[in-house]
């Protein structure tokens, strides 16, 4: 009680099912990957193999070593690599901290 009637912003279910559909292929097929260690949550595709996570709104691609916890991570690798051919180089540590 108490809670004031128009205090919608409560963040508690955000990660209810924030991303419906792939961005990439458009499959429904996502599956939610908790990284504990983060305590955060992306979602993998089981299409295509992509993943992604929901910051502030926004879908982000998710680059395979900020991975943690991936369901398919040898798939999560090579459909990235796929997607970046000349951005395997450069990725390493590069915005590690
Ligand atoms: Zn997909
Ligand atoms: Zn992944």
């Amino acid at each position: 009680m108490g809670r004031p009637p128009n205090a919608r912003s409560e963040p508690d279910h955000v990660f209810g099912r924030p991303l419906s559909q792939c961005p990439a292929c458009g499959s429904d097929q996502l599956e939610p990957v908790v990284e504990i260690h983060h305590e955060e949550v992306h979602f993998f595709c089981r299409d295509c193999g992509r993943c992604w996570r929901v910051e502030l709104g926004y879908v982000h691609r998710v680059s395979p070593p900020t991975c943690a916890g991936c369901l398919e991570r040898t798939r999560c690798e090579a459909v990235y690599a796929a997607d970046h051919p000349d951005a395997h180089e450069d990725e390493n540590e590069r915005t590690r901290s």
